[in-house]
């Protein structure tokens, strides 16, 4: 089964002259899968179109953001409305008040919200908070654990860090990451062990409370509540990174789904409805330490952008308990279908999830860390992604990323995903 790509092709030789590797971000570059990363003219619900023509049914859904589906009626609306009255001012706006809002009652351990546009700034702003409020200097992380590029959170990142197999960044200097410490996510000795030895001058262990850029591996069972222990014993303050999990896995997040509270949170995709929009969060007293109020500079010319926030605002109102349930009945019936048919073909796989945040392991083992991960059977995931890709179904170019759905997608669609995959996975076997 072929599908020609001619208009992708050429436009991808035009942007490899113009954009470095053709792409304005890694992963989609196709380069652990193969093949011409499809250039997209449009999409609607849970379709998109390319420029040649072709409708896929699309479970990338712009990498998390887009849980109603591709232009959604009511935030093309909103959007479009605000853009009429301006597409920016630098000053401040009704829109970020009730945004700020609206995420306050969402998330309780976030009394005080800052804006920004990406999850990077958002990640990067949270600790340089949590090590100004503090006075200490370290950062625990996770291998694997992706929360976006600046310098100190890049070492053994997952995402297109880990499909690019590059094992720590050239241009990030080794003072840049002297402070940040790298342990295996659910491992309690690794953390004990540098909480015994540097317990005093850590500042903030930061984790995604379900793993989402090395695949999908959530924490084992009572994990998160270990991590609040030992920061909270240590003085040290705990960031949980819910840029995917955030408004997603439940109303509330992953801490909502797993009743565990950090100290601060950062959000992005979903919270942005599609547009360049994250925040970061948490208690008063901690985010009072930012200027204008504090020292601690954090700031940014398009921050709470009024159509961005437009369309943030106007998702988190559609998405209420009804609208997560629904998601989760989506997800529960792809992933079961997905499970068959690779049993059916006698292929070993591991479909792992959180609420519907999952993806599929081609491993004989549960993934449970970085490590795990990197066990896996990349090049099978490669092929089953091009047999999909040439059924009409666009799925995440890499096993270490999550597949999305969105209330867009219909059973008749989960359906013919799994009938494609069954399919995909006879051809595999
Ligand atoms: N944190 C997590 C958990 C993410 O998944 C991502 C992006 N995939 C980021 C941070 C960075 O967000 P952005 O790409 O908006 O900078």
């Amino acid at each position: 089964m072929t599908m020609t790509a001619d208009r992708s092709s050429a436009l991808y030789e035009r942007a490899l002259e113009v954009i470095p590797g053709g792409v304005n971000s890694p992963v989609r570059a196709f380069g652990s899968v193969g093949g011409t990363p499809r250039f997209v003219a449009e999409g609607e619900g849970a379709r998109i179109t390319d420029v040649d023509g072709h409708r896929y049914l699309d479970y990338v859904c712009s990498w998390g953001p887009l849980i109603l589906g591709h232009a959604q009626p009511d935030i093309v609306a909103a959007a479009r409305a605000a853009l009429e009255r301006g597409s920016s001012f630098g000053t401040p706006t009704r829109g970020e008040v009730e945004l700020a809002e609206a995420i306050v009652e969402r998330v309780p351990s976030v009394e005080q919200v800052r804006l920004t546009s990406s999850g990077t700034e958002a990640g990067m702003s949270a600790v340089r908070l949590a090590r100004g409020a503090t006075g200490r200097h370290k950062v625990v992380k996770f291998a694997g654990h992706y929360h976006g590029h600046s310098d100190a959170l890049l070492a053994a990142a997952g995402s297109g860090v880990a499909t690019l197999g590059i094992p720590g960044t050239p241009g990030v200097t080794e003072g840049a990451t002297a402070d940040t410490i790298v342990v295996p996510w659910n491992d309690r000795e690794a953390v004990e062990e540098a909480f015994a030895e540097h317990g005093d001058d850590i500042a903030v262990l930061a984790c995604e409370p379900v793993a989402a850029n090395m695949g999908v591996v959530p924490p084992d069972e009572g994990y998160l509540a270990f991590l609040r222990g030992i920061t909270a014993r240590h003085g040290a303050l705990l960031l949980f990174d819910e840029v995917m999990t955030g408004f997603r896995v439940a109303r509330g997040g992953a801490q909502e789904h797993y009743g565990v509270t950090p100290d601060l949170t950062t959000f992005g995709k979903v919270v942005g409805g599609g547009f360049p929009l994250a925040a970061f969060g948490g208690s008063a007293d901690v985010m009072r330490h930012l200027a204008p109020t504090g020292p601690v500079y954090q700031a940014g010319t398009l921050s709470g952008n009024p159509v961005a926030v437009a369309a943030g605002l106007t998702q988190l109102r559609l998405l209420d308990d009804a609208a997560y349930k629904t998601l989760d009945g989506l997800a529960d019936r792809l992933i079961d279908g997905l499970a068959n048919a690779f049993q059916q073909a006698g292929i070993g796989v591991h479909v792992q999830r959180c609420a519907s945040l999952f993806n599929v392991f081609f491993a004989d083992a549960p993934v449970r860390d970085f490590a795990g991960a990197q066990t896996a059977d990349t090049e099978r995931f490669a092929a089953f992604f091009r047999g999909m890709l040439a059924r009409g179904f666009h799925l995440p170019p890499s096993q270490y990323e999550a597949i999305f759905v969105s209330l867009a997608h219909t059973t008749e669609d989960i359906d013919a995903t799994v009938a494609a995959a069954t399919e995909t996975a006879a051809e595999l076997s």
